[in-house]
Protein backbone atom coordinates (compact mmCIF):
# COMPACT_ATOMS: atom_id res chain seq x y z
CA UNK A 1 0.00 0.00 0.00
CA UNK A 2 1.75 3.60 -0.90
CA UNK A 3 2.31 5.41 1.98
CA UNK A 4 -0.08 8.28 1.23
CA UNK A 5 -2.96 6.60 1.47
CA UNK A 6 -1.99 4.51 5.03
CA UNK A 7 -3.51 5.54 7.81
CA UNK A 8 -0.54 7.37 9.70
CA UNK A 9 -1.33 5.77 12.48
CA UNK A 10 -1.14 2.06 11.29
CA UNK A 11 1.96 2.23 9.86
CA UNK A 12 4.69 0.62 12.66
CA UNK A 13 8.12 2.46 13.31
CA UNK A 14 10.53 1.82 9.88
CA UNK A 15 13.80 0.14 10.93
CA UNK A 16 17.15 1.36 10.15
CA UNK A 17 19.18 -1.16 9.07
CA UNK A 18 22.34 -2.13 10.69
CA UNK A 19 25.69 -3.05 9.86
CA UNK A 20 25.92 -6.76 11.37
CA UNK A 21 26.94 -6.88 14.81
CA UNK A 22 29.96 -9.73 14.27
CA UNK A 23 31.66 -7.50 11.38
CA UNK A 24 30.88 -4.10 12.74
CA UNK A 25 32.51 -4.96 16.16
CA UNK A 26 36.34 -5.24 14.00
CA UNK A 27 35.62 -2.29 12.00
CA UNK A 28 34.85 2.01 11.96
CA UNK A 29 32.33 1.59 9.77
CA UNK A 30 29.43 3.39 10.32
CA UNK A 31 27.11 0.99 12.31
CA UNK A 32 23.67 2.74 11.21
CA UNK A 33 23.03 2.36 7.59
CA UNK A 34 20.14 5.29 7.15
CA UNK A 35 16.73 5.05 5.87
CA UNK A 36 16.06 4.72 2.41
CA UNK A 37 13.98 7.04 0.74
CA UNK A 38 10.90 4.65 0.85
CA UNK A 39 11.61 4.17 4.32
CA UNK A 40 11.89 7.93 5.16
CA UNK A 41 8.43 8.86 3.21
CA UNK A 42 7.05 5.77 4.95
CA UNK A 43 7.90 6.85 8.65
CA UNK A 44 7.49 10.87 7.95
CA UNK A 45 3.85 9.52 7.06
CA UNK A 46 3.37 8.00 10.63
CA UNK A 47 3.34 11.83 11.81
CA UNK A 48 -0.24 12.72 12.86
CA UNK A 49 0.91 16.36 11.87
CA UNK A 50 -0.92 17.81 15.57
CA UNK A 51 -2.37 20.75 15.64
CA UNK A 52 -0.06 22.02 19.21
CA UNK A 53 2.83 19.65 18.37
CA UNK A 54 4.67 18.88 21.21
CA UNK A 55 7.74 17.32 19.39
CA UNK A 56 8.77 21.25 18.62
CA UNK A 57 8.58 21.90 22.65
CA UNK A 58 10.44 19.44 22.85
CA UNK A 59 13.24 20.00 20.46
CA UNK A 60 16.35 22.98 22.42
CA UNK A 61 16.68 24.37 18.60
CA UNK A 62 12.53 24.15 18.12
CA UNK A 63 12.49 22.74 14.51
CA UNK A 64 9.30 22.29 12.93
CA UNK A 65 9.02 18.83 12.96
CA UNK A 66 5.48 18.10 11.56
CA UNK A 67 6.20 20.35 9.00
CA UNK A 68 9.52 18.99 7.65
CA UNK A 69 7.95 15.41 8.29
CA UNK A 70 5.30 16.77 5.39
CA UNK A 71 7.15 18.19 3.30
CA UNK A 72 9.25 14.50 3.29
CA UNK A 73 6.07 12.63 2.76
CA UNK A 74 5.25 14.49 -0.01
CA UNK A 75 8.99 14.17 -1.02
CA UNK A 76 9.71 17.81 -1.54
CA UNK A 77 13.19 16.87 -0.02
CA UNK A 78 14.67 20.12 -1.11
CA UNK A 79 12.16 22.28 1.19
CA UNK A 80 12.15 19.64 4.06
CA UNK A 81 15.79 20.16 4.28
CA UNK A 82 15.45 23.87 4.44
CA UNK A 83 12.98 23.70 6.38
CA UNK A 84 15.12 21.78 9.15
CA UNK A 85 18.58 23.78 8.38
CA UNK A 86 16.19 27.11 9.17
CA UNK A 87 16.61 26.06 12.27
CA UNK A 88 19.45 23.20 12.55
CA UNK A 89 22.83 24.04 10.95
CA UNK A 90 24.05 20.59 11.74
CA UNK A 91 20.97 18.21 10.53
CA UNK A 92 23.15 15.02 9.56
CA UNK A 93 25.18 15.08 13.03
CA UNK A 94 21.51 15.61 14.91
CA UNK A 95 19.98 12.56 12.93
CA UNK A 96 22.65 10.25 14.29
CA UNK A 97 23.59 11.67 17.75
CA UNK A 98 20.75 13.49 19.41
CA UNK A 99 19.09 11.14 22.47
CA UNK A 100 15.74 11.87 20.86
CA UNK A 101 14.27 9.35 23.51
CA UNK A 102 13.92 11.87 25.99
CA UNK A 103 13.61 14.83 23.21
CA UNK A 104 11.44 15.34 20.52
CA UNK A 105 10.20 10.91 20.19
CA UNK A 106 9.90 11.41 23.97
CA UNK A 107 6.70 13.40 23.97
CA UNK A 108 5.37 12.43 20.50
CA UNK A 109 1.60 11.76 21.05
CA UNK A 110 1.94 8.68 18.87
CA UNK A 111 4.42 7.16 21.53
CA UNK A 112 1.39 7.87 24.11
CA UNK A 113 2.41 7.25 27.45
CA UNK A 114 1.55 3.64 27.45
CA UNK A 115 3.93 3.21 24.42
CA UNK A 116 6.69 5.29 25.77
CA UNK A 117 6.98 2.93 28.46
CA UNK A 118 6.98 0.17 26.59
CA UNK A 119 9.37 1.77 24.30
CA UNK A 120 11.92 2.12 27.14
CA UNK A 121 11.06 -1.38 28.62
CA UNK A 122 11.73 -2.83 24.85
CA UNK A 123 14.42 -0.99 24.39
CA UNK A 124 16.04 -1.71 27.72
CA UNK A 125 14.80 -5.94 27.47
CA UNK A 126 16.73 -5.83 24.38
CA UNK A 127 19.61 -3.77 25.24
CA UNK A 128 20.21 -5.90 28.61
CA UNK A 129 18.72 -9.23 27.77
CA UNK A 130 16.06 -8.63 31.11
CA UNK A 131 12.99 -10.62 30.43
CA UNK A 132 10.91 -7.78 31.44
CA UNK A 133 7.63 -9.07 29.84
CA UNK A 134 6.17 -12.03 32.08
CA UNK A 135 4.66 -14.75 29.83
CA UNK A 136 4.74 -15.09 26.35
CA UNK A 137 1.06 -13.94 25.46
CA UNK A 138 1.90 -10.94 27.43
CA UNK A 139 4.98 -9.92 25.44
CA UNK A 140 3.15 -10.38 22.49
CA UNK A 141 0.49 -8.42 23.50
CA UNK A 142 2.83 -6.25 24.85
CA UNK A 143 5.30 -6.08 21.88
CA UNK A 144 2.14 -5.70 19.24
CA UNK A 145 1.06 -2.57 21.30
CA UNK A 146 4.84 -1.27 21.22
CA UNK A 147 4.60 -1.51 17.17
CA UNK A 148 1.36 0.93 17.02
CA UNK A 149 2.38 2.87 19.36
CA UNK A 150 5.96 3.83 18.81
CA UNK A 151 6.86 7.58 18.16
CA UNK A 152 7.42 8.57 14.88
CA UNK A 153 11.48 7.85 14.08
CA UNK A 154 12.25 11.80 13.86
CA UNK A 155 15.88 11.48 14.19
CA UNK A 156 16.33 9.15 11.77
CA UNK A 157 14.20 11.10 9.01
CA UNK A 158 16.07 14.06 9.99
CA UNK A 159 19.20 12.34 9.41
CA UNK A 160 17.81 11.07 6.06
CA UNK A 161 17.16 15.18 5.13
CA UNK A 162 20.54 16.03 6.56
CA UNK A 163 22.36 13.09 4.47
CA UNK A 164 20.60 14.24 1.29
CA UNK A 165 21.01 17.95 1.83
CA UNK A 166 24.59 17.40 2.39
CA UNK A 167 24.79 15.19 -0.78
CA UNK A 168 22.53 17.10 -3.60
CA UNK A 169 22.39 20.65 -1.93
CA UNK A 170 25.36 22.60 -4.30
CA UNK A 171 27.33 24.92 -1.05
CA UNK A 172 27.26 28.65 -1.48
CA UNK A 173 29.84 31.36 -0.90
CA UNK A 174 28.64 34.04 1.12
CA UNK A 175 30.85 36.88 2.14
CA UNK A 176 29.20 38.30 5.41
CA UNK A 177 30.38 42.17 6.00
CA UNK A 178 28.78 42.60 9.25
CA UNK A 179 30.29 43.26 12.60
CA UNK A 180 33.04 40.86 13.93
CA UNK A 181 32.13 38.20 16.35
CA UNK A 182 34.92 35.75 18.27
CA UNK A 183 33.52 32.51 18.50
CA UNK A 184 35.89 30.41 20.65
CA UNK A 185 35.60 26.64 20.40
CA UNK A 186 33.89 25.02 17.61
CA UNK A 187 31.98 22.39 19.52
CA UNK A 188 28.15 22.31 18.55
CA UNK A 189 27.65 25.20 20.23
CA UNK A 190 29.91 27.28 19.15
CA UNK A 191 29.34 26.04 15.35
CA UNK A 192 25.55 27.22 15.97
CA UNK A 193 26.17 30.28 16.86
CA UNK A 194 28.58 30.92 14.21
CA UNK A 195 26.47 29.52 11.50
CA UNK A 196 23.50 31.17 12.93
CA UNK A 197 25.15 34.93 13.22
CA UNK A 198 27.01 34.97 9.52
CA UNK A 199 23.66 34.00 8.00
CA UNK A 200 22.66 37.01 9.90
CA UNK A 201 25.38 38.66 7.65
CA UNK A 202 27.95 38.89 10.51
CA UNK A 203 31.35 38.49 10.13
CA UNK A 204 32.21 35.66 12.24
CA UNK A 205 35.77 33.64 13.53
CA UNK A 206 35.50 30.80 14.67
CA UNK A 207 38.78 29.95 17.14
CA UNK A 208 39.68 26.36 18.27
CA UNK A 209 42.71 24.84 20.07
CA UNK A 210 43.04 21.83 18.37
CA UNK A 211 43.77 21.03 14.76
CA UNK A 212 40.42 19.70 13.68
CA UNK A 213 37.03 21.84 13.99
CA UNK A 214 34.00 20.17 16.07
CA UNK A 215 35.01 19.41 19.61
CA UNK A 216 33.64 16.70 21.25
CA UNK A 217 31.95 15.80 17.60
CA UNK A 218 36.02 15.52 16.32
CA UNK A 219 37.87 14.23 19.05
CA UNK A 220 34.86 12.21 21.41
CA UNK A 221 32.65 10.65 18.78
CA UNK A 222 33.76 7.98 17.01
CA UNK A 223 33.51 7.14 13.00
CA UNK A 224 31.19 4.38 13.57
CA UNK A 225 28.98 6.97 15.50
CA UNK A 226 29.71 9.64 13.20
CA UNK A 227 31.92 9.62 10.38
CA UNK A 228 34.56 12.46 10.13
CA UNK A 229 33.09 12.98 6.27
CA UNK A 230 30.02 13.86 7.53
CA UNK A 231 30.83 16.27 10.17
CA UNK A 232 33.75 18.04 7.82
CA UNK A 233 30.33 18.30 5.56
CA UNK A 234 28.50 19.72 7.69
CA UNK A 235 31.35 22.02 9.08
CA UNK A 236 31.74 22.96 5.06
CA UNK A 237 28.33 23.88 5.12
CA UNK A 238 28.56 26.62 8.47
CA UNK A 239 32.04 27.82 6.43
CA UNK A 240 29.95 28.65 3.09
CA UNK A 241 27.32 30.67 5.57
CA UNK A 242 30.59 32.74 5.72
CA UNK A 243 32.12 31.55 8.77
CA UNK A 244 35.82 31.52 8.91
CA UNK A 245 37.96 28.59 11.22
CA UNK A 246 40.92 29.18 12.45
CA UNK A 247 42.21 25.88 14.14
CA UNK A 248 45.59 25.58 16.37
CA UNK A 249 44.49 29.13 18.25
CA UNK A 250 44.10 28.48 22.24
CA UNK A 251 42.76 31.24 23.63
CA UNK A 252 43.73 32.55 26.57
CA UNK A 253 47.24 31.60 25.13
CA UNK A 254 47.45 33.11 21.50
CA UNK A 255 45.15 36.05 22.34
CA UNK A 256 42.79 36.27 25.45
CA UNK A 257 39.25 37.19 25.10
CA UNK A 258 39.52 40.56 25.67
CA UNK A 259 42.38 41.62 23.57
CA UNK A 260 39.92 40.51 21.00
CA UNK A 261 37.25 42.48 22.08
CA UNK A 262 40.06 45.66 22.16
CA UNK A 263 41.21 44.58 18.50
CA UNK A 264 38.09 45.32 17.26
CA UNK A 265 35.21 42.36 17.44
CA UNK A 266 32.02 43.44 18.65
CA UNK A 267 30.96 40.42 20.60
CA UNK A 268 32.59 37.03 21.73
CA UNK A 269 30.91 33.74 22.30
CA UNK A 270 32.66 31.36 24.29
CA UNK A 271 31.69 27.72 23.71
CA UNK A 272 34.89 25.64 25.32
CA UNK A 273 33.23 22.83 26.25
CA UNK A 274 34.00 20.60 29.66
CA UNK A 275 36.35 18.23 28.52
CA UNK A 276 39.16 18.28 31.49
CA UNK A 277 38.50 14.25 32.72
CA UNK A 278 37.99 13.55 36.09
CA UNK A 279 38.95 10.36 37.92
CA UNK A 280 38.07 8.44 40.49
CA UNK A 281 40.65 8.66 43.53
CA UNK A 282 41.31 5.32 44.08
CA UNK A 283 44.38 3.44 44.23
CA UNK A 284 46.64 2.44 41.20
CA UNK A 285 45.26 4.61 38.65
CA UNK A 286 48.90 5.63 38.01
CA UNK A 287 49.15 2.42 36.49
CA UNK A 288 49.88 1.88 33.09
CA UNK A 289 46.97 0.81 31.02
CA UNK A 290 44.81 3.32 32.85
CA UNK A 291 43.56 5.97 30.46
CA UNK A 292 40.78 9.07 30.61
CA UNK A 293 38.45 8.43 28.36
CA UNK A 294 39.16 11.79 27.08
CA UNK A 295 42.48 10.79 26.27
CA UNK A 296 41.86 7.26 24.83
CA UNK A 297 38.95 8.67 22.56
CA UNK A 298 41.40 11.66 21.62
CA UNK A 299 43.95 9.58 20.51
CA UNK A 300 41.46 7.48 18.65
CA UNK A 301 39.61 9.73 16.73
CA UNK A 302 40.91 13.29 16.47
CA UNK A 303 44.40 11.42 16.23
CA UNK A 304 43.18 8.57 13.97
CA UNK A 305 44.90 5.84 15.72
CA UNK A 306 42.25 3.51 14.66
CA UNK A 307 44.22 3.33 11.16
CA UNK A 308 46.62 0.91 12.48
CA UNK A 309 49.44 0.91 10.22
CA UNK A 310 48.67 4.54 8.44
CA UNK A 311 49.19 6.86 11.23
CA UNK A 312 52.19 6.84 13.93
CA UNK A 313 49.91 7.58 16.97
CA UNK A 314 50.14 4.90 19.29
CA UNK A 315 47.34 3.67 21.25
CA UNK A 316 47.83 0.58 22.77
CA UNK A 317 44.57 -1.66 24.09
CA UNK A 318 44.96 -4.96 26.01
CA UNK A 319 43.33 -8.00 25.92
CA UNK A 320 40.68 -7.55 28.86
CA UNK A 321 39.42 -4.00 29.07
CA UNK A 322 37.33 -2.64 31.62
CA UNK A 323 35.35 0.57 31.52
CA UNK A 324 34.22 2.44 34.37
CA UNK A 325 31.14 4.62 33.60
CA UNK A 326 27.58 4.80 32.10
CA UNK A 327 27.30 7.14 29.86
CA UNK A 328 28.15 7.82 25.89
CA UNK A 329 31.58 8.14 26.73
CA UNK A 330 31.96 4.80 28.53
CA UNK A 331 29.71 2.91 25.51
CA UNK A 332 32.19 5.08 22.85
CA UNK A 333 35.58 3.95 24.72
CA UNK A 334 34.25 0.68 25.17
CA UNK A 335 33.21 -0.39 21.69
CA UNK A 336 36.44 1.37 19.76
CA UNK A 337 38.71 -0.89 22.78
CA UNK A 338 36.64 -3.57 21.31
CA UNK A 339 37.07 -2.76 17.52
CA UNK A 340 41.26 -1.60 18.48
CA UNK A 341 41.22 -5.53 18.96
CA UNK A 342 40.82 -6.33 23.00
CA UNK A 343 38.88 -9.81 23.22
CA UNK A 344 36.98 -8.96 26.51
CA UNK A 345 35.62 -5.71 26.83
CA UNK A 346 33.24 -4.91 30.48
CA UNK A 347 31.07 -1.33 31.22
CA UNK A 348 31.57 -1.43 35.00
CA UNK A 349 28.15 0.77 36.22
CA UNK A 350 27.66 1.29 39.65
CA UNK A 351 23.41 1.89 39.27
CA UNK A 352 20.99 -0.20 37.50
CA UNK A 353 20.42 -0.37 34.02
CA UNK A 354 17.62 2.14 34.52
CA UNK A 355 19.34 4.89 35.59
CA UNK A 356 22.00 5.01 32.48
CA UNK A 357 22.70 7.97 31.19
CA UNK A 358 24.16 6.54 28.14
CA UNK A 359 21.33 6.70 24.97
CA UNK A 360 19.13 3.27 24.36
CA UNK A 361 20.23 3.02 20.91
CA UNK A 362 24.16 3.00 21.88
CA UNK A 363 23.87 0.41 24.85
CA UNK A 364 21.44 -1.94 22.85
CA UNK A 365 24.64 -1.65 20.03
CA UNK A 366 27.42 -2.41 22.87
CA UNK A 367 25.34 -5.04 23.95
CA UNK A 368 25.15 -6.73 20.48
CA UNK A 369 28.79 -6.29 19.92
CA UNK A 370 29.39 -8.47 23.13
CA UNK A 371 30.37 -6.07 25.43
CA UNK A 372 29.79 -7.23 28.78
CA UNK A 373 28.22 -4.84 31.53
CA UNK A 374 28.64 -5.15 35.22
CA UNK A 375 25.82 -3.13 37.56
CA UNK A 376 25.18 -2.12 40.72
CA UNK A 377 29.24 -2.68 40.73
CA UNK A 378 31.71 0.43 41.86
CA UNK A 379 35.92 -0.02 41.40
CA UNK A 380 37.63 -0.04 44.69
CA UNK A 381 40.77 -0.08 43.50
CA UNK A 382 43.25 -0.83 40.51
CA UNK A 383 45.66 -3.68 40.84
CA UNK A 384 48.99 -4.19 39.28
CA UNK A 385 50.49 -7.26 37.51
CA UNK A 386 53.89 -6.62 39.65
CA UNK A 387 55.57 -4.10 37.09
CA UNK A 388 53.27 -1.56 37.24
CA UNK A 389 50.98 -2.07 34.22
CA UNK A 390 47.32 -3.39 35.06
CA UNK A 391 46.92 -6.14 36.59
CA UNK A 392 43.03 -6.39 37.45
CA UNK A 393 40.24 -4.23 39.00
CA UNK A 394 38.97 -5.05 42.23
CA UNK A 395 35.05 -4.05 42.34
CA UNK A 396 32.10 -4.19 45.19
CA UNK A 397 28.64 -4.40 44.54
CA UNK A 398 26.41 -2.03 45.13
CA UNK A 399 22.34 -1.48 45.45
CA UNK A 400 20.32 1.30 45.30
CA UNK A 401 19.39 3.46 47.82
CA UNK A 402 16.95 6.81 48.16
CA UNK A 403 17.70 9.19 45.43
CA UNK A 404 20.47 11.59 45.26
CA UNK A 405 20.26 15.54 44.44
CA UNK A 406 20.32 14.35 40.95
CA UNK A 407 17.22 12.06 41.41
CA UNK A 408 18.71 9.19 41.02
CA UNK A 409 18.76 6.38 43.16
CA UNK A 410 22.07 6.35 45.55
CA UNK A 411 24.22 3.88 45.23
CA UNK A 412 25.08 2.25 48.42
CA UNK A 413 28.02 -0.52 48.73
CA UNK A 414 26.84 -3.59 50.03
CA UNK A 415 29.82 -4.82 52.86
CA UNK A 416 31.72 -7.73 51.99
CA UNK A 417 30.96 -8.30 48.14
CA UNK A 418 34.25 -7.40 46.63
CA UNK A 419 35.62 -9.32 44.28
CA UNK A 420 38.04 -8.75 41.41
CA UNK A 421 37.67 -8.51 37.11
CA UNK A 422 40.97 -9.19 35.53
CA UNK A 423 42.02 -7.08 33.25
CA UNK A 424 45.18 -5.22 31.52
CA UNK A 425 43.64 -1.81 30.31
CA UNK A 426 41.21 0.41 32.43
CA UNK A 427 39.24 3.30 30.65
CA UNK A 428 37.91 6.06 32.73
CA UNK A 429 34.65 7.62 31.68
CA UNK A 430 32.88 9.10 35.00
CA UNK A 431 32.48 12.87 34.04
CA UNK A 432 34.71 15.65 33.05
CA UNK A 433 34.79 19.41 34.31
CA UNK A 434 35.33 23.23 32.85
CA UNK A 435 38.93 23.78 31.44
CA UNK A 436 39.81 26.89 33.66
CA UNK A 437 42.29 28.52 30.74
CA UNK A 438 39.33 31.33 29.41
CA UNK A 439 38.08 31.87 33.40
CA UNK A 440 40.95 32.50 34.47
CA UNK A 441 42.14 34.95 31.40
CA UNK A 442 38.89 36.76 31.46
CA UNK A 443 39.74 39.15 34.46
CA UNK A 444 35.66 39.59 36.34
CA UNK A 445 34.27 37.00 34.34
CA UNK A 446 31.72 35.40 36.69
CA UNK A 447 31.81 31.33 37.72
CA UNK A 448 29.82 29.16 40.05
CA UNK A 449 31.95 27.06 42.55
CA UNK A 450 32.34 24.13 39.89
CA UNK A 451 34.35 26.78 37.56
CA UNK A 452 31.45 26.61 34.56
CA UNK A 453 30.85 30.29 33.57
CA UNK A 454 27.85 31.91 34.63
CA UNK A 455 25.41 32.56 31.65
CA UNK A 456 22.00 33.39 31.26
CA UNK A 457 20.00 30.20 29.66
CA UNK A 458 17.89 32.36 27.46
CA UNK A 459 20.34 34.68 26.46
CA UNK A 460 23.55 33.70 27.18
CA UNK A 461 24.35 36.92 29.00
CA UNK A 462 27.63 36.63 31.07
CA UNK A 463 28.39 39.40 33.71
CA UNK A 464 30.90 41.06 31.13
CA UNK A 465 29.45 43.13 28.35
CA UNK A 466 29.76 41.59 24.62
CA UNK A 467 30.82 38.50 25.97
CA UNK A 468 28.45 35.52 26.33
CA UNK A 469 28.54 31.89 26.67
CA UNK A 470 26.53 28.60 26.10
CA UNK A 471 27.24 24.90 25.83
CA UNK A 472 29.01 22.49 28.21
CA UNK A 473 31.24 25.34 29.64
CA UNK A 474 28.04 26.76 31.30
CA UNK A 475 26.06 23.83 31.60
CA UNK A 476 28.49 20.86 32.50
CA UNK A 477 28.42 18.06 29.96
CA UNK A 478 25.41 17.71 28.68
CA UNK A 479 23.86 16.77 24.69
CA UNK A 480 25.15 17.94 21.78
CA UNK A 481 21.70 19.39 20.93
CA UNK A 482 21.12 21.59 24.46
CA UNK A 483 24.74 22.90 22.79
CA UNK A 484 22.92 24.09 19.72
CA UNK A 485 20.34 25.36 21.27
CA UNK A 486 22.40 27.33 23.49
CA UNK A 487 24.98 28.64 20.56
CA UNK A 488 21.70 29.29 18.74
CA UNK A 489 20.36 31.60 21.46
CA UNK A 490 22.83 33.83 21.78
CA UNK A 491 23.54 34.26 18.62
CA UNK A 492 19.70 35.85 18.61
CA UNK A 493 20.77 38.00 21.77
CA UNK A 494 24.15 39.23 19.98
CA UNK A 495 22.33 39.95 17.09
CA UNK A 496 19.17 41.65 19.19
CA UNK A 497 21.76 43.44 20.61
CA UNK A 498 24.15 44.71 17.82
CA UNK A 499 20.89 45.61 15.94
CA UNK A 500 20.21 48.37 18.49
CA UNK A 501 23.77 49.87 18.58
CA UNK A 502 25.77 52.53 15.86
CA UNK A 503 28.01 49.99 13.70
CA UNK A 504 31.53 50.10 16.07
CA UNK A 505 34.52 50.93 14.12
CA UNK A 506 36.31 47.61 13.26
CA UNK A 507 40.11 48.03 13.17
CA UNK A 508 41.75 45.93 10.18
CA UNK A 509 43.31 43.27 11.11
P1 LIG B 1 32.58 20.78 22.90
O1 LIG B 1 31.96 19.85 21.94
O2 LIG B 1 33.37 20.20 24.02
O3 LIG B 1 33.52 21.77 22.07
C1 LIG B 1 34.34 22.70 22.71
C2 LIG B 1 35.48 23.08 21.80
O4 LIG B 1 36.17 24.21 22.35
C3 LIG B 1 36.53 21.98 21.66
O5 LIG B 1 36.80 21.76 20.29
C4 LIG B 1 37.75 22.54 22.38
O6 LIG B 1 38.97 22.12 21.80
C5 LIG B 1 37.55 24.04 22.17
N1 LIG B 1 38.25 24.84 23.17
C6 LIG B 1 38.31 24.64 24.51
N2 LIG B 1 39.04 25.61 25.09
C7 LIG B 1 39.46 26.44 24.10
C8 LIG B 1 40.25 27.62 24.08
N3 LIG B 1 40.77 28.13 25.19
N4 LIG B 1 40.49 28.21 22.89
C9 LIG B 1 39.97 27.69 21.74
N5 LIG B 1 39.21 26.57 21.72
C10 LIG B 1 38.95 25.96 22.88
N6 LIG B 1 25.79 14.18 23.26
C11 LIG B 1 24.72 13.76 22.53
O7 LIG B 1 23.76 14.51 22.40
N7 LIG B 1 24.71 12.54 21.93
C12 LIG B 1 25.76 11.70 21.98
O8 LIG B 1 25.70 10.61 21.42
C13 LIG B 1 26.91 12.11 22.72
N8 LIG B 1 28.01 11.33 22.77
C14 LIG B 1 29.13 11.78 23.41
C15 LIG B 1 30.28 11.01 23.36
C16 LIG B 1 31.44 11.47 23.95
C17 LIG B 1 32.68 10.62 23.87
C18 LIG B 1 31.44 12.71 24.65
C19 LIG B 1 32.70 13.21 25.32
C20 LIG B 1 30.30 13.49 24.71
C21 LIG B 1 29.13 13.03 24.07
N9 LIG B 1 27.97 13.80 24.07
C22 LIG B 1 26.88 13.38 23.35
C23 LIG B 1 27.93 15.13 24.72
C24 LIG B 1 28.12 16.23 23.69
O9 LIG B 1 29.07 15.85 22.74
C25 LIG B 1 28.49 17.56 24.35
O10 LIG B 1 27.46 17.89 25.25
C26 LIG B 1 28.65 18.67 23.31
O11 LIG B 1 29.66 18.34 22.38
C27 LIG B 1 28.99 20.00 23.98
O12 LIG B 1 29.22 20.94 22.98
P2 LIG B 1 30.08 22.25 23.23
O13 LIG B 1 30.09 22.98 21.94
O14 LIG B 1 29.58 22.95 24.43
O15 LIG B 1 31.55 21.75 23.60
Amino acid sequence: MPADSAKPERLARQHMPEQDAKERGRNFDEVALGFTAELAVAEASRCLQCKRPKCVEGCPVGIDIPGFLALVRERKLVEAAALVRDRNSLPAICGRVCPQETQCEGVCVLGGKAGRDLHKVADLSRAHGVARFPTATAARRGLAARAQSQPVAVGRVERFVGDYALAHQPLGVATPDGPRIAVVGSGPAGLTAAGDLARLGYRVEVFEALHGAGGVLRYGIPNFRLPKTVLDAEIDYVRSLGAQVRPNAVIGRLFTLPSLLESGYDAAFIGTGAGAPHFMGIPGENYNGVYSANEFLTRANLMQAYRVGEVDTPLWVGERVVVVGGGNVAMDSARVALRMGAREVSIVYRRSPTEMPARAEEVEHAKQEGIRFEFLTCPTRIMSDGDFWVGGIECQRMELGEPDESGRCRPVPCAGSEFTISADTVIIAIGTSANPLIQRTTPGLAVDKRGYIVADPETGRTNLPRIYAGGDIVTGSATVIEAMGAGCRAAATIHEELSKQPRRRTRAK
